[in-house]
């Protein structure tokens, strides 16, 4: 594929026709390649979501996008847990300068926009993982899928929000999401604090604010409401009737709830 706009944004992008998983085959390359490289490709056949889930879209119909994010530059540990919600608002950003208006991250992962009965539909998904010399940020992003090819119902794509599919679909939403990603990692590199973070992350976050569930492997569930990000990334959250104490959640199945 030619690719021009993602080109121009992105000089090493090593395009697969066909892919097993762009994050495998990232981390595995990441020592030789340099920072910001990428591998993409809108046939991926074996995705990988959170704890093992199955991340899947009919050939031609998806991206996969994975870019590294080299180690070197960064100053501070603490700051890692803050860039699987940093890439998140990249792609909100991205889907919205493609043309999709109210998209909104769930937190830690999700990209969401609700359908015409309001209900919470996925048109993206993050998944970071550790390589040997960075992290890995992967995203998957439904392109032209129908209604009949979406993979679970609760998916959604490009299409389906009414971004006209045209032969060049894959090459604008790679440009419009390899841009985002760039630019949000630069700030996220060079912020002074975690309070520049938190601005960045919490206005595309609809998590915050909502009544939610979060179940936590080999935890019992927990019923509260979501306050906000603490210095880490990780969700406050204050529980259901037990007085003043907040709990950070680093990792865990949100659920929103519908009532407050
Ligand atoms: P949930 O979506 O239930 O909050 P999660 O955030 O843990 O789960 P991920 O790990 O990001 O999910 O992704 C895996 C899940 O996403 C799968 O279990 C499936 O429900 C859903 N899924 C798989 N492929 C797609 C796709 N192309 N578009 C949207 N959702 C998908």
């Amino acid at each position: 594929m030619q690719l021009p706009l993602s080109r121009a944004i992105s000089p090493a992008l090593d395009w697969r026709d066909r892919c097993s998983s762009t994050n495998t085959e990232l981390v595995a390359r990441a020592a030789e390649l340099p920072d910001l490289a990428v591998i993409a490709t809108t046939d991926q056949t074996a995705g990988r979501g959170r704890l093992g889930r199955d991340w899947s879209a009919p050939p031609g119909s998806a991206l996969a996008i994975s870019m590294l994010v080299r180690l070197e530059a960064v100053p501070d540990p603490r700051r890692w847990g803050w860039l699987p919600l940093v890439a998140g608002v990249a792609v909100v950003r991205a889907v919205r300068s493609l043309g999709v208006e109210g998209a909104g991250l769930k937190w830690p992962n999700d990209v969401l926009v609700d359908d015409a009965h309001g209900l919470p539909r996925k048109l993206s998904g993050i998944l970071t993982e550790l390589a040997p010399e960075g992290v890995v940020i992967g995203a998957g992003l439904n392109l032209s899928m129908t209604h009949d090819e979406l993979p679970v119902a609760t998916a959604t794509s490009l299409a389906l929000q009414g971004v006209p599919v045209d032969g060049d679909l894959a090459d604008r939403a790679l440009a419009a999401t390899l841009r985002e990603l760039r630019a949000i990692v630069a700030q996220w590199r060079s912020a002074g604090s975690p309070a520049e973070l938190r601005a960045i992350v919490e206005p595309e976050l609809r998590t915050i604010g909502r009544a939610v569930r979060i179940d936590r492997p080999g935890l019992d569930p927990l019923l509260g409401t979501a306050l906000g990000l603490d210095d880490d990334g990780r969700l406050r959250v204050r529980p259901l009737g037990e007085g003043d104490e907040i709990i950070a959640v680093a990792a865990g199945d949100v659920t929103h709830l519908r009532y407050e």
